[in-house]
């Protein structure tokens, strides 16, 4: 079906802005760009964007549909995923990269969208991670102690078809006993996996809360470095290897404003100054121009739901010195680039994946209004619309 969004504004998810432009599109991708011709752009459905503004579906390049430890097991874990696949389009995620599933439901999960069973943003996925014995995340990971360990379950998961393979640096807040700044996995059994990952092109993501772990993972040359507060030496280091990083705020800014007694403990182990920190961090990398990809770790729990999470991280991304623009950009151009499907989506572009959100407000003024989301397009198919009555 060709639909028509005629005279919006349009953020293409890089750096340009069209005023009153037009934008023809169906589920083979963007046909064209530009001013509104009835004759030339035949379309099945116009609808009507003037006062209104398109952007990219939003990329959120870590999150975990569910994490596949606790309670329910491997078919709980396959339909909570599968619920949370579907549940991302309507806050305008049209990507997601998950890191992190005991049972491989993210894969599983994938494979049931891409063959068209059930509906559901693009996934990228990692399936189990790679962690010491006893390290971070344990429940959700193989454990290796040797380099030859960690390519055999680096090599399980290329098998399988992971689109990334997700490695545990350091300790983290989320696993009881572990100390988040401890490293564990060494340099050279994390090179054991991205060189094995990388003959493929499949990335790599290493948890990293710590800076020692966190320069392990650079120096091994994993592509995206999650969660770490950065330090100038690390951020430098960052630069000089080519990684992105993945800040994942809004999980640490909830644990210490929540007040749920049940959550004490996880509370005790976070810093306050580990937002400053934060800040620190989002800042070194706008002054040396490290890539930086929206992501939340959302899905780990009440604390940080898959959906509503993203929006608000972008949010604290300009609170800490980021314009809308550069915000916005992570979660689009930015973050396919490092997911390498910048070819596919991530900006507006003619014959890239229709994936288009209208906004009735410009994000572009003010980030928070993401919020006034009116619909999600995902490869050209309506996946979410805010009034139901809606001409269409
Ligand atoms: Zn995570």
């Amino acid at each position: 079906m060709k639909i028509i969004i005629r005279n919006a504004t349009i953020f293409d998810g890089g750096s340009t802005v069209y005023n009153n432009t037009s934008i023809l599109f169906d589920e083979t991708g963007i046909l064209n760009i530009g001013k509104y011709d009835a004759a030339q752009h035949a379309a099945d459905a116009i609808i009507d964007g003037t006062g209104k503004y398109v952007i990219p579906g939003l990329i959120d390049c870590h999150v975990h549909m569910s994490t596949g430890f606790g309670e329910g097991g491997a078919a709980s874990s396959g339909a909570e995923a599968a619920f949370l696949a579907r549940e991302v389009l309507n806050y305008g995620i049209t990507t997601i990269r998950s890191c992190g599933n005991g049972h491989d439901a993210d894969i599983e999960v994938r494979n049931l969208i891409n063959k068209g069973y059930i509906k559901g943003a693009r996934i990228l996925a990692s399936g189990k991670g790679i962690c010491i014995t006893g390290g971070h995340g344990w429940p959700m990971c193989f454990e290796c102690d040797t380099e030859a360990e960690v390519l055999k379950a680096a090599r399980t998961q290329l098998k399988k078809g992971a689109d990334v393979i997700k490695l545990l640096a350091t300790g983290g807040m989320g696993t009881k006993g572990s100390n988040p700044n401890a490293a564990q996995l060494t340099e050279g059994q994390m090179r054991a996996a991205v060189e094995e990952a990388e003959t493929l092109g499949v990335l790599t993501a290493a948890h990293c809360t710590g800076l020692e772990g966190a320069k392990r993972a650079i120096r091994a040359g994993v592509r995206s470095i999650e969660h770490a507060r950065l330090d100038r030496c690390t951020a430098e280091l960052m630069k000089e290897y080519g990684a992105y990083y993945c800040p994942t705020i809004i999980t640490r800014y909830n644990i210490l404003n929540s007040t749920d007694p049940n959550l004490a403990w996880l509370r005790a182990k976070a810093n306050p100054q580990d937002l400053v920190e934060k800040e620190r961090a989002i800042r070194l990398c706008l002054e040396l121009d490290i890539p930086v990809c929206a992501s939340t770790d959302s899905g780990t729990g009440p604390l940080c739901p898959l959906g509503p999470s993203t929006a608000k991280e972008l949010a604290i991304y300009v609170e800490y010195g980021m314009t809308p623009m550069e915000a916005l950009r992570s979660a689009n151009r930015t973050a396919a680039e490092m997911l390498r499907i910048e070819k596919e989506t991530g900006t507006i572009e003619v014959g890239k994946s229709a994936d288009l959100l209208l906004l009735s407000k410009n994000p572009l003024d003010d980030i928070k209004n993401l919020d006034t989301l009116i619909c999600t397009y995902h490869k050209g198919v309506l996946a979410y619309q805010k009034y139901k009555e809606m001409q269409l």
